[in-house]
């Protein structure tokens, strides 16, 4: 036993401390998991000191056949995870295994209850790693040195999960790290050899890094009698141990692939779905790509971990390559293997290869094909959607090449279908066409509600034209990336001249110039009266029940970016609405024979009601009060 010197106790990191206290207490009835955590990330160590090797095979110290080992002593109490991978620094140790470091750690822990069921769900999301341990422990040691270091800078970290960690300095004789875990009372179930093997298989079979088990082996006389003291210990590899994505499609079930998934995603759930593929020819690449079933807790932060993990030639080099998908990809999860690249590849050189480039569309179109695969099961897909469908609305402004594509996979809420649920798709849209509809229309508001109730729909369902309902943030920001699908243009109701195409005849088209021509004066008053306020007034025939609306013009930002962007702190030139009139409107008749004061009055209220239908704010707020109390009582 070698002894410690420089020994410190040191305090995890706040968030470290919360994340033991509500993991041990929400992952209990899943708390297998832990030898899953602890066998990955030795298989990571194991795929570090490789490519670390490749430039300086000293690193190997003479045992370059990576592997994993477990152990158990039934009496002791204990399970030892052990791998011969890269190993870490006292430095290393104290930050990895008393911090985390990812960013919106603090405000992710806050959202969790203390509901052992919802928050075994967020935390699934969030990835426990090595600190699962300590739901089976109740202390937990870790011997380490990291490959290259010499013996006497090894390094000692022990704690209870509770507040606080030591460190200290030991001699080391091996390479890599090994952890032990001092079970508690009623999870001693683990020190046992069956259970061991069963976990490993279950969890690590695709593990390319072999994972071993001690075997004890007697020799028999001839009469098959174990001879006593011949006992031999042989270390037994346990798992498949070869990378799973290099292996045949057909000799893969669903369970291994599920099973990789935990491990490459760090994710508790299963995936959606999956597609593998080997390319031969100019490229040369295998890549396994994963949908998941939940978004990772940073899918918005602007440094969450993304992209895929890239091997060159089944030797792993970086985790999270970015390059290899779209920013409105990056729910993908998953692995790419490559012989275009050279070994020493870097971050730095990823963003300059065009061979990276060629895998990155491929890979694109791949991710988008496995969605429009996924889009076949109904339920699977709407799942899909409501995680990431925002992620995916980002492509049509990043993929321009793509547009169309991802066109198709989008989902909306529609005036067919009553729920605020997203789920028609433009290809629905389009079966449904009226006849001599040639657009597609859409309408876009702060919420489903505000959408489906907006007047500018009564033409609309009179005529039994189906329009899309867009209330997401991003939406109008999305549409101005669209400008048609299948040859059809959208079009915003709110905006500029209606124009419906041959859904309405020509008698209809004449009834409308001349109703124009009989209310020309009655226009001319009320623009009189509104002053600056409005652009234009207009009679309109898209209102059978509201008596007015307003109307941006064509190009203008709609109002639902505009109040993004206001309340984003921007200042933005001011847009002066159109105000269209309804001439079958009973207030509308009204207003035309009113004199006076009277007049000036009801055109206010009417300006004013089609800002306020429109979500808008007024102005002056209590005028239009003064005015509407002065109507009412009169
Ligand atoms: P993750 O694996 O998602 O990074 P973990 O909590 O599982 O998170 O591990 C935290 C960090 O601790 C790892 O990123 C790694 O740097 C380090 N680590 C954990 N186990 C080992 C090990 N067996 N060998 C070397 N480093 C390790
Ligand atoms: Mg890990």
């Amino acid at each position: 036993m070698s002894t410690a010197t420089h020994e410190e106790t040191l305090g995890f990191q706040t968030e470290v401390k919360q994340l033991l206290k509500l993991m041990i207490h929400s992952l209990y009835s899943n708390r297998e998991i832990f030898l899953r955590e602890l066998i990955s990330n030795g298989a990571d160590a194991c795929d570090k000191l490789r490519y670390a090797a490749l430039d300086n095979d000293a690193l190997y110290e003479g045992d370059s056949e990576l592997r994993i080992e477990i152990e158990h002593d039934g009496e002791a109490g204990t399970v030892t995870v052990r791998d011969n991978g890269i190993g870490m620094s006292r430095d290393e140790v104290i930050q990895n295994l008393g911090t985390i470091a990812r960013s919106g750690t603090a405000e992710f822990l806050q959202q969790l209850s203390g509901e052992q069921q919802k928050d075994a769900k967020l935390i699934g999301q969030f990835g426990v790693g090595f600190y699962s341990g300590f739901i089976v422990a109740d202390e937990v040691t870790v011997r380490t040195r990291k490959a290259g270091s010499d013996k006497a800078s090894g390094v000692e970290w022990r704690s209870k999960g509770e507040g606080e960690f030591s460190v200290a300095d030991i001699e080391r004789e091996a390479h890599g790290t090994e952890i032990v875990l001092h079970l508690k009372g009623d999870a001693q179930e683990f020190a046992d050899d069956f259970r061991l093997r069963s976990l490993v298989r279950k969890y690590s079979d695709h593990i390319e890094v072999p994972v071993r088990l001690p075997k004890v082996e007697t020799a028999k006389d001839d009469d098959g009698k174990e001879i006593e003291g011949s006992e031999v210990t042989t270390w037994e590899t346990v798992n498949e141990a070869t990378a799973l994505w290099a292996r045949p499609k057909g000799e893969i079930s669903d369970e291994e692939y599920q099973a990789f998934y935990k491990h490459v995603a760090h994710d508790f759930s299963d995936p959606l779905t999956w597609s593998h593929n080997k390319v031969e020819g100019k490229l040369e690449y295998t890549s396994l790509l994963y949908v998941p079933g939940r978004a990772p807790f940073d899918l918005y932060e602007r440094d969450g971990a993304r992209g895929v993990k890239l091997y060159v030639q089944r030797v792993f080099i970086m985790d999270d390559a970015e390059q290899f998908l779209p920013l409105y990809l990056r729910f993908i999860k998953g692995v790419v293997d490559t012989k275009d690249l050279s070994l020493n590849v870097s971050r730095e050189l990823l963003q300059q290869d065009p061979q990276v480039d060629k895998i990155k569309s491929a890979l694109t179109k791949r991710g988008l094909d496995m969605l429009k695969k996924l889009a076949k099961d109904a339920e699977a897909y709407q799942t899909f959607w409501n995680t990431f469908g925002t992620v995916l609305k980002e492509g049509p402004a990043e993929d321009f090449a793509n547009r169309e594509k991802i066109a198709g996979l989008l989902r909306f809420a529609t005036t067919h279908t009553d729920s605020a649920t997203q789920d028609q798709s433009l290809a629905d849209y389009v079966s449904r066409m009226k006849e001599g509809q040639e657009k597609i229309y859409y309408i876009v508001a702060d919420s489903f509600k505000a959408a489906k109730s907006s007047p500018h729909l009564e033409i609309f369902r009179k005529k039994g034209i189906e329009v899309l309902l867009l209330s997401d943030r991003i939406d109008e920001w999305l549409m101005s990336h669209l400008s048609e699908f299948e040859g059809k243009a959208f079009v915003d109701v709110a905006k500029g001249e209606l124009d419906l195409g041959e859904v309405e005849n020509e008698e209809e088209k004449q009834a409308q110039e001349e109703t124009a021509k009989a209310k020309e004066a009655l226009v001319k008053r009320v623009q009189e009266a509104l002053g600056e306020a409005v652009q234009e007034v207009k009679v309109t025939h898209r209102l059978t029940d509201s008596p007015a609306c307003v109307v941006l013009p064509e190009h203008e930002m709609g109002f639902q970016m505009r109040r993004i962007m206001e309340a984003a702190g921007q200042t933005l030139p001011e847009v002066k609405p159109i105000l269209e009139l309804n001439p079958e409107h009973p207030l509308v008749a009204r207003l035309e024979g009113a004199e006076g004061d009277a007049f000036g009055d009801l055109a206010h209220i009417l300006f004013d009601q089609a800002i306020i239908a429109e979500g808008g704010q007024l102005e002056d707020p209590a005028a239009y009060v003064k005015r509407l109390n002065a109507l009412l009582t009169a």
